[in-house]
Formats: structure tokens, sequence, C-alpha cells
């Protein structure tokens, strides 16, 4: 006999136009990287980003883009985090995977279109964005 355990479904929703947020604010920041905390909440699996904050004492550039976490004021609403890869793939690079922050890392490629952006989780699978 063999036992299924029902896996989660996991998936990640925009809420209040933060999909645009995101794309606008990639499109500023490039050719640098840049970096954002995600907003939410989490019901089922499902992760709702509700609103985007710029990370306090953050640091960008071609090539890198990060925050120190212990600057950041503790906020149960942050869900994660996303960032931009004006070069390259939209893929969690190690370091990335190393400086995992909350439930889902989301990567935008350039030129920042709407299939350059996707979602991760800490062990580097990949999470279906929904639309809304
Ligand atoms: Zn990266």
């Amino acid at each position: 006999m063999i036992f299924k355990t029902k896996k989660l479904e996991r998936s990640v929703v925009f809420l209040n136009e933060t999909r645009d947020g995101i794309v606008s604010y990639c499109k500023i920041n490039h050719p640098d990287e840049m970096i954002l905390i995600l907003k939410g909440h989490s019901k089922k699996g499902k992760m709702f980003v509700e609103g985007l904050v710029i990370p306090p004492f953050n640091e960008t550039g071609p090539t890198f883009a990060g925050f120190p976490s212990n600057q950041l004021p503790f906020d149960s609403d942050y869900i994660g985090m996303v960032h931009s890869h004006p070069v390259g793939t939209a893929e969690p690079s190690l370091e990335d995977l190393n400086n995992f922050f909350g439930l889902v890392s989301i990567i935008v490629k350039a030129p920042y279109e709407d299939d350059d952006m996707l979602a991760w989780d800490s062990s580097g699978n990949s999470i279906p964005i929904l639309a809304e």
C-alpha cells in the first residue's frame, strides 16, 4: 500500500499593482541590480504580495544586491524579497540561495517583461506566479 502525502500547492499572487511596481523599479535601477522586500501574507501555500519595501542600507551594483538583515525592523508581514538580474537568467545564484530571506525569492531578469519574472523557494525550486 502506498501512502501519498498531499503536497501543498504553492504559488505567488501579486496584489495592489505590486507587479508593476517591481518592474518599474527594475527599469529605474538598470544596469544595476535592485532589491525590494515583499510584504504580504501567506495562506495555504498561496503567497499574496501586497506591498513593497525598500530595505534600509541596501547596497546594489551591476552584479549584486543585498542588505544587512540585522538592520531590518522586525515585521511579521515580510514574506520574501525580489531582486533583479540585469544580465543573465532569472535563476538564483548560489549566493542568492545562501542569502535567502522569508518564504519566496523573486528574480526579474532584463528586459523585465512579463516572462522575465520567476519565483523560487529556499531550495531553488520554482514557484508558479499566478495572475491575480
Ligand atoms: Zn541574484
